[in-house]
């Protein structure tokens, strides 16, 4: 198998131009990314930061500035190429007198599907969102969440080898998001490749094996789903204590109501060694334990600002 990246960008620069006299304004500027074969990456950050120029940028829509943009080997926009690329815009409009059925055949026919091989098609990709038993009513009577499943059942339909998702979590409801995060681990599980965009952040981190943060245009973090969250872990105590607690170690210690104190320990540092000392110490211990991750506190810090 080719290990050639599935999705390569290296020094993007898109501008949009302004008025008259106006500098462009800059909203992808010099950013580098690469997607291998079979990872489900979330491309994360907050309104703004030129997550949709990118994916549009990917796809070939807009032409950029400066840089090399390539999907499956190809330049962005290659004619062979996009028949292998799933596409889920961040706005998909539909005329609201088709049924679901009907559109999806019509895509599946644009994507080159025919005869029993399409119908084949249309219907697996109904049942894998779910839409299966509504497929014959009017798209003016879906729900936003039901039309973002339209959407990613019309992704799917061509059965790509990449999808590229811009901002899917958005409209779905938590059953919604739940049944996404299935449907992209079979297509992950058939060694296929998810690139998508989102500034939810607890949902994403749920969905993929690796997130790719972006602000300001620029790549401003990358890391392992894995990895971000051993960073995250953490442990804490809380003593009652009359007097302000001592320890040998270099414990973060903060004073945390009447008579309490909390200690935090980095990812080195060894419960049992603070819990032996405490003791020792003859230190009253209320409680200890892992306080709940907080990816939102992460983002805050690589990103300077609060993302969702
Ligand atoms: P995100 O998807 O992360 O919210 P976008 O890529 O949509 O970010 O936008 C990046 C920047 O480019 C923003 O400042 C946005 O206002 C600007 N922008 C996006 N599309 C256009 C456009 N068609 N014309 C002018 N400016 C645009």
């Amino acid at each position: 198998m080719s290990t050639e990246p599935v999705i390569e960008i290296k020094d993007l620069r898109v501008e949009y131009k302004r008025g008259l006299g106006l500098k462009p304004l800059v909203a992808v500027d010099g950013l580098n990314l690469r997607v291998e074969r079979g990872e489900v990456v979330g491309f994360i950050g907050p309104n703004g930061a030129g997550k949709s120029t990118t994916i549009k940028a990917l796809l070939g829509f807009i032409f950029p500035k400066r840089g090399s943009v390539k999907v499956l080997g190809l330049p962005a926009g290659h004619t062979s190429a996009k028949r292998r690329i799933g596409y889920l815009p961040e706005v998909a409009v539909y005329y609201p007198f088709m049924k679901a059925k009907e559109l999806l055949t019509i895509y599946g026919g644009l994507a080159g599907l025919r005869g029993e091989e399409l119908e084949r098609r249309v219907d697996e990709v109904l049942t894998m969102v779910g839409l299966k038993g509504r497929e014959n009513e009017l798209l003016k009577k879906y729900s936003k969440g039901m039309l973002q499943r339209l959407g990613i059942a019309q992704a799917f339909l061509g059965d790509p080898e990449v999808l590229i998702l811009d901002e899917v979590t958005s409209g779905l409801d938590p059953v919604g998001r739940r049944d996404l995060r299935q449907i992209l681990l079979n297509y992950k599980k058939q060694g296929k490749t998810v690139f998508f965009s989102s500034h939810e952040l607890s949902e994403v981190s749920l969905m993929c094996d690796r997130v790719i943060i972006i602000d300001q245009g620029r790549v401003v973090e990358e890391k392992k789903i894995s990895d971000l969250m051993l960073e995250l872990q953490s442990f804490e105590v809380v003593v009652r204590s009359p007097t302000p607690v001592v320890l040998d170690g270099t414990y973060k210690i903060e004073k945390s109501g009447d008579n309490l104190y909390r200690i935090s320990l980095t990812q080195k540092q060894k419960p049992l060694d603070v819990l032996t000392e405490l003791i020792h110490k003859n230190y009253e211990v209320i409680e200890f334990g892992s306080p709940a991750l907080s990816l939102e506190e992460y983002f805050v810090k690589v990103v300077g600002k609060k993302i969702s």
